[in-house]
C-alpha cells in the first residue's frame, strides 16, 4: 500500500516551505489539494509538476474513499491545502481518519500554521490555549459561541475574515467586555505583516479609522479570563482572612 503524507505549505512567504516538503512532492505519485489551480501555481514556483487530485470540502467523504482506494493500490499521496497545515480549518480530517482505520500509513510533515505562528508573537500566555477556528458568520450564533467561552481562562485563538472583523470585535466586546486584551495578527509572513495588541474596544476603534487596517488574512488571540482578585483564594480562605483582619488592631 501507499503512504499518505500530510504536508504543510507556506501561509504567505514562499520561503517557508520545508526541504522535506519539496522532497516529498518530488517523490509522491499524486498531490491531493483543495484548489488545484492555486496549488499548481504554488508548486510551479518550486519547479514541481505532478498530477493533482481535487479535494473539496463538500464532498470530502466521497473523495476520501477514492483516495483510500488509490492508496490501497500502492499510490503514494501528498495532501496539501491552500495554505498552512492541512486539517487546521482546512479539509483532510475524513481522509486521515479513513486511512488510519484502513491501516494505511499516515506521515505528517510539519510546517507553517497561522494560529501557532500568531500565538508565538502575541505576548499572550502560550502555555495553555484553545484553538477555535472560525467563529460563526451570524452575530447571534457568534455571541452564543463567545458566551460559552466567557469563563475560559486559557488563551483563545480564532481565525477571522476581513469582512467580519469589526462586527466580531463588537460581539467580543459585548460578551467578554471592552477591557479584555486582544492581539490581531494580520498578513503574517507577508509584506504587510502587522501584529497589534490592545483592549478589545481600543483595537476596534483603531481598526475602524482606516479600511486598510482590516484588510488581508488575520488571526485573533484573546487573553483568557483574568482571575478576579478574590478568586486566587478559596471562599473559605477569604472568610478566614476576613475574620482574622477584624481581630487585628
Ligand atoms: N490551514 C491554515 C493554517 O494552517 O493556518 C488555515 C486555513 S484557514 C481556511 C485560513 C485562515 O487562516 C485565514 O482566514 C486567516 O484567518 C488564517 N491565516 C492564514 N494565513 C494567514 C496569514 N498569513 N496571516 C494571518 N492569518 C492567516
Amino acid at each position: 500500500t501507499g503512504i499518505l503524507y500530510i504536508v504543510a505549505t507556506p501561509i504567505g512567504n514562499l520561503q517557508d516551505i520545508t526541504q522535506r516538503a519539496l522532497e516529498t512532492f518530488a517523490q509522491v505519485d499524486l498531490i491531493a489539494a483543495e484548489d488545484t489551480r492555486h496549488s499548481g501555481l504554488l508548486l510551479s514556483h518550486y519547479g514541481i509538476k505532478k498530477p493533482f487530485f481535487a479535494l473539496h470540502d463538500h464532498n470530502e467523504q466521497q473523495k476520501a474513499d477514492l483516495l483510500v482506494e488509490k492508496l490501497q493500490q500502492g499510490t503514494n499521496i501528498a495532501l496539501i491545502s491552500d495554505a498552512g497545515t492541512p486539517l487546521i480549518s482546512d479539509p483532510g480530517f475524513h481522509l486521515v481518519r479513513k486511512c488510519r482505520q484502513a491501516g494505511i500509513k499516515v506521515v505528517p510533515l510539519p510546517g507553517a500554521c497561522a494560529a501557532i505562528t500568531a500565538l508565538c508573537a502575541s505576548g499572550i500566555a502560550s502555555d495553555r490555549f484553545c484553538f477555535e477556528g472560525f467563529l460563526p458568520a451570524k452575530s447571534k450564533a457568534r455571541k452564543d459561541k463567545l458566551q460559552n467561552l466567557a469563563e475560559e481562562d486559557r488563551t483563545l485563538i480564532f481565525y477571522e475574515s476581513t469582512h467580519r472583523i469589526l462586527d466580531t470585535l463588537q460581539d467580543i466586546e459585548d460578551v467578554l467586555g471592552a477591557e479584555r486584551y486582544i492581539v490581531l495578527a494580520r498578513e503574517i509572513t507577508k509584506t504587510w505583516e502587522t501584529i497589534i495588541g490592545d483592549s478589545v474596544a481600543a483595537l476596534r476603534q483603531w481598526l475602524s479609522e482606516d479600511p486598510n487596517r482590516t484588510k488581508g488574512e488575520m488571526v485573533l488571540i484573546i487573553e483568557g479570563k483574568p482571575k478576579a482578585e478574590n478568586e486566587e483564594f478559596s471562599p473559605q480562605a477569604v472568610q478566614a482572612l476576613t475574620l482574622i483582619a477584624k481581630e487585628l488592631p
